[in-house]
């Protein structure tokens, strides 16, 4: 036989949306999918009455007359008509672009332009911010404007139509699609933390690995048995992936639309019986006083990944003590899909003293997921020791890596088959990996690196302290030192002596204390809930204010 004629081993089959949309369609139907909206009004169905929905949305997008790859944006929370839109776009062969609703009317503006974005699905409480962003220039290119809502509010946007009355006319049938695998399904900006947004371009291919990846119990562990609640928004690096990964699995799914409403949250995961929520730390920082006044312990929730930040420590004890619930450090990057990395124990670490356990949980960034690979280098590009100590450059691959930006933004990050993340990290001998800061957060101080990360964390172990940030300061003389921006707790004074003081105690050598603190009111956030460093360098960058504040 020639080796034409060998028949492949295996079933070459296509890893696109479908596969995952037919399999919960078809295996799933009954299992519920429940959105607390902004209204406050409960909303609840099933697997079964989604696909209906979603197959409608894919005939209304046809019906639409959009171009086969056309952008369709979303500008909306977290709720079940946006995860209609997870797979009801990109089952078309769309691009499924969701917007940070927490961007500026300029911001979106920009990257609604830069997409080329053809339609936009909003929610109602969107449309003044998209009046904005039509004054803007940001809706040049844009024909359809669909609101998500029965109805169209008044808004002086032309041509509004609600996706409800575009739906209720299509049929429920809608013919699976041949998507090949290497097909754009979503696109995500980054949110911009250092730098312009650049686009990054997910594939079929690459969320159904992904997705699957987020199930496996080396990440978030989440099967038939869970019940998920992602307070990461959908805007947002597509909620970490755990709606596609929920869905893949069968998972009962939960969704909070609006900014947080932490008493509504905490009802929310007692009445459903959430076993799996994933969040930046704030969030779960703002949830903790809402989930102790529940009448008992939420005994359901399994364990809380939280990623985006490093968390702190009080978090971490506060959660297991309070509610047995471990809080797991994920790590990962929007160009990332965004998934990377989680902080599971070990077998052999299962028996840990409480000490250890909560400040292994707060300094690893975890243990790579399947498929992906790390690699931390120096500055010439060589891979530093894992041992615990040296600091490099943080490379990542992987197939649910990205391997170039939209439009081919900024080639040099994506380097002999790796992505440079612009992280600083340092591997430990036992596989797990810590994130020591960003390469622009890092303080470079008469040629030594002090990290910001570290520091922070340290300072906000003092007991007067509730939050704490630390940005580097330009230096005359050591060429960068470093500044705390503090939030005492109520009532709390700080002065920089007991700052420098609580570091001594920590083994800090003096030319690592900062020079200066800045006692402020709270320590601003980017759009998606991190410490907006830049926003902190611009008001610092003044001459220093006296050493002391209060
Ligand atoms: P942005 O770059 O706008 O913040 P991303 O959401 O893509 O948008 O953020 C990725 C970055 O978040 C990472 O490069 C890293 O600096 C930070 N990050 C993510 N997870 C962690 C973590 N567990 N610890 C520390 N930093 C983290």
């Amino acid at each position: 036989m020639s080796d034409a004629d060998v028949p492949p081993a295996m079933m070459d089959t296509q890893l696109n949306s479908w596969l995952l949309f037919a399999h919960a369609e078809r295996h799933h139907g009954e299992v519920e999918i429940v959105s607390r909206l902004v209204s406050g009004e409960v909303h609840r169905y099933t697997y079964a009455d989604y696909s209906r929905r979603t197959r409608q949305l894919m005939n209304a997008l046809d019906g639409l007359g959009l171009a086969a790859g056309a952008p369709v944006a979303t500008l909306a929370w977290n709720h079940h008509r946006h995860l209609e839109c997870y797979f009801g776009i990109p089952c078309t062969g769309r691009l499924l672009h969701t917007l940070n609703v927490r961007l500026s009317p300029a911001e979106l503006a920009y990257i609604i332009q830069d997409a080329g974005d053809r339609a936009i699905l909003a929610d109602p409480d969107m449309l003044p911010l998209l009046e904005q962003v039509r004054d803007h220039g940001g809706l040049a290119g844009v024909e359809h404007i669909v609101v998500l809502a029965a109805d169209v509010p008044d808004t002086s946007l032309d041509g509004v139509v609600a996706y409800e009355q575009l739906l209720a006319v299509q049929p429920t049938d809608y013919a699976e699609r041949d998507i090949p695998e290497s097909t754009p399904l979503g696109l995500c900006y980054t949110s911009g933390t250092t730098g312009r947004p650049k686009g990054v371009v997910y594939t079929h291919r690459s969320t159904f690995l992904h997705a699957l990846a987020v199930t496996s119990a080396a990440a978030m562990s989440i099967g038939p048995s869970d019940c998920t609640l992602p307070l990461v928004p959908m805007f947002h690096a597509m909620a970490w992936g755990m709606p596609q990964a929920a869905l893949a699995v069968g998972a009962k799914q939960v969704f909070a639309a609006g900014p947080l409403d932490a008493a509504a949250v905490a009802r929310l995961i007692a009445d459903e019986a959430v076993t799996v929520g994933a969040g930046v730390p704030t969030v779960w920082l703002g949830l903790a006083d809402a989930l102790a006044a529940l009448e008992s312990r939420p005994v359901a929730l399994r364990h809380l990944i939280c990623g985006g930040a490093q968390p702190p420590r009080t978090l971490i004890e506060r959660y297991l003590r309070e509610f047995g619930v471990p809080v797991l450090q994920a790590w990962g990057m929007t160009e990332t899909s965004p998934l990377a990395s989680v902080a599971w124990p070990r077998h052999a670490h299962r028996d840990l003293p409480e000490a250890e356990v909560l400040t292994r949980a707060r300094t690893q960034a975890g243990l790579p997921i399947p498929g992906v690979d790390l690699s931390v280098r120096d500055e010439n590009g060589v891979e530093v020791p894992a041992d615990g100590e040296t600091m490099g450059d943080l490379h990542v691959r992987g197939p649910w890596v990205a391997a170039s930006y939209f439009k081919n933004a900024e080639p040099d990050k994506f380097d002999g088959g790796w992505f440079r993340t612009g992280d600083v990290a340092i591997s430990a001998t036992n596989g797990y990996f810590v994130i020591a800061d960003r390469t622009k957060d890092l303080i470079k101080s008469g040629g030594e690196w002090i990290s910001s990360v570290d520091m922070e964390a340290q300072i906000m172990a003092m007991p007067q302290v509730f939050e704490a940030a630390v940005i580097a300061m330009p230096d005359p003389r050591w060429q960068e030192r470093p500044l705390a921006a503090i939030v005492p707790n109520p009532g709390e004074t700080v002065t920089l002596e007991q700052v420098h003081a609580h570091l001594a105690a920590q083994g800090w050598v003096r030319w690592q204390f900062p020079d200066r603190i800045e006692v402020i009111e709270q320590v601003p956030r980017t759009s998606v809930g991190k410490f907006d460093k830049k926003a902190l360098r611009a008001r610092f960058a003044a001459p220093p204010a006296p050493a002391t504040a209060t």
